[in-house]
């Protein structure tokens, strides 16, 4: 059994309370052995977390990891125009190379900002599969279906695809790899497919995930078409099992919150994408109250831009208090939970928690800065003060993805190289 030992850290532990401890990890097992004092002899390998915070890895909810070949590309645009105009037409153009590049770049970026897990919707998902295998990520992968504007057979053959996805690639690189089933949203893929395909997603026994309430834009079609708010429409469709998360939910009302309780159904909060969009305010404070399972996500870099969920957090908070008119909405100790182990719950995935048996997953945090001293509460600091670039150390399944800044798994510049080359000659064709 290979040992490692993060010393001398304070240590971020479930309950939110911060203790000075070591951590013990089982790197062939990937898991935390034990949260203690005096473990430094027991590491064959230690790690330096002196003057630094150690928490569980961050948890990503909602993401399109290759679009940051997009970054910066269209700005300033309502959902609809920004999406018909610049993004859709871009996108056609992708190549599966051009994902893998866009995806690597995704993951350098999460890891030097402490991201261990992520769900992400896009095409050509074997290609950010094999991207996350290398990179030594966890997620959960799906490909995306839009049926509007496809014909019939088109429509089908898209919405299959992310059947066999979610079938073929649950459970690879050793597990760390997951899966789900990924309409794109309730407007953008037709109701006959939905009746189809969503029985075939329970059968092969994956989650649902898709974008809903998230303009004021999409909820009116559906209150024309079907006569009823979107979420009651989604679970008439079936599409609202406790397994089952939703990105946005900006626009839902009493009776939906409701519903989101009631079923277990889990809201992935995008605050900056929100914000940028011009989209609204979630109503985070609401459905915590209300029981609803809330988790946090980036949405993709062209439309933040950003994929640290640390500047999210503060996003988070910051409009929490805005919706809800009141300074005590969206605490930092709310904020550290959507950080880790409330994400991480929303998609399913094991991790999110800094304790003994639970999965290696860790960040470890440089607190030696002008904008983190003094250190009187360190769960504040990581609401509203830590940013991308305090992070050390990243920590995944046991493994050292990076270590004083240095990424172990992917070359930063070579990614960087490439991505520049592709995102360029993507837009070259786009706008030919
Ligand atoms: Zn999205």
């Amino acid at each position: 059994m290979a040992t490692l030992a993060i010393t001398d850290g304070r240590v971020l532990l479930p309950d939110a309370t911060v203790t000075r401890a070591d951590v013990l990890i089982d790197q062939d097992a990937g898991e935390i052995l034990e949260v203690g004092n005096d473990l430094a002899g027991a590491g064959d390998e230690t790690l330096d977390a002196a003057n630094a915070l150690v928490t569980p890895g961050f948890v990503n909810g909602h993401c399109h990891v290759a679009m940051t070949l997009l970054r910066g590309y269209a700005d300033d645009k309502t959902l609809d125009a920004w999406l018909q105009e610049d993004i859709w037409p871009a996108e056609a153009e992708l190549t599966p190379e051009d994902v893998h590049v866009g995806a690597e770049l995704g993951l350098l970026e999460m890891i030097k900002s402490g991201t261990t897990a992520f769900a992400d919707m896009y095409f050509e998902v074997p290609e950010i599969a094999d991207a996350v295998e290398t990179a030594g990520l966890r997620a959960r992968l799906g490909h995306g279906v839009v049926t509007v504007a496809a014909d019939d057979e088109a429509a089908r053959e898209d919405a299959q695809t992310s059947i066999d996805v979610a079938r073929d690639l649950d459970g690879m690189a050793d597990g760390r790899i997951s899966t789900a089933f990924m309409p794109h949203s309730l407007t953008t893929v037709g109701e006959e497919y939905l009746d189809e395909f969503v029985p075939k997603a329970r059968e092969a026994g994956v989650p649902i995930h898709y974008h809903a309430n998230e303009t004021a834009d999409e909820v009116a079609p559906i209150m024309e078409e079907h006569g009823m708010r979107p979420l009651a429409y989604a679970a008439e469709k079936g599409m609202l099992e406790s397994e089952d998360f939703v990105a946005h939910g900006v626009h839902v009302d009493e009776s939906e919150i409701s519903l989101l309780a009631e079923a277990g159904t889990s809201v992935i909060h995008c605050p900056a994408s929100n914000m940028k969009l011009a989209s609204g305010m979630a109503p985070v404070q609401r459905m915590l109250d209300a029981g609803v399972s809330v988790g946090l996500g980036t949405d993709g870099a062209a439309s933040n831009n950003d994929l640290s969920l640390l500047d999210e957090a503060r996003d988070a908070a910051m409009i929490g208090k805005l919706a809800a008119e009141d300074a005590s909405a969206v605490s930092a100790e709310s904020v550290s939970a959507l950080l880790t182990h409330a994400t991480a719950d929303a998609i399913g995935i094991d991790t999110g928690r800094l304790e003994a048996g639970a999965p290696a997953d860790l960040a470890v945090v440089d607190l030696e800065k002008p904008h983190l001293t003094p250190a009187h509460d360190l769960v504040s600091h990581l609401a509203y003060a830590i940013a991308a670039a305090d992070v050390r150390h990243t920590i995944c399944d046991g493994q050292v993805l990076m270590r004083d800044r240095e990424v172990t798994t992917l070359d930063e510049d070579a990614v960087r190289e490439r991505a520049h080359e592709h995102a360029t000659a993507l837009i070259d064709r786009a706008e030919a």
